[in-house]
């Protein structure tokens, strides 16, 4: 049972494991970097509404610097994490 939390299937195709632990960890509680644990970050640009009610918005650790993307959907009016892209 403690396979769902401890997150050791890995996604075939997307490499290593090692983001899809880190993915499954940011999407669990998206306040923290994914990378560091530091809770500031910096948004790059503007979100692109082009994709109806889902969004996706760069954002940069403002302590370890590492990249990544998130891809929020509105649900009702809650922008709700629903993915990450690491990059
Ligand atoms: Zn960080």
């Amino acid at each position: 049972m403690f396979d769902d939390i401890i997150g050791k299937k890995s996604v075939p195709g997307t490499g290593s494991g090692t983001d899809d632990v880190l993915r499954k960890k940011y999407l669990s509680d998206p306040n923290f970097c994914p990378f560091c644990g530091f809770d500031t970050f910096t948004v790059d640009g503007d979100a692109d509404l082009d994709m109806g009610n889902t969004v996706e918005i760069k954002v940069r650790c403002d302590d370890c610097g590492r990249r990544w993307t998130d891809v929020i959907e509105l649900q009702g009016s809650e922008p709700v994490v629903i993915n990450v892209i690491f990059e």
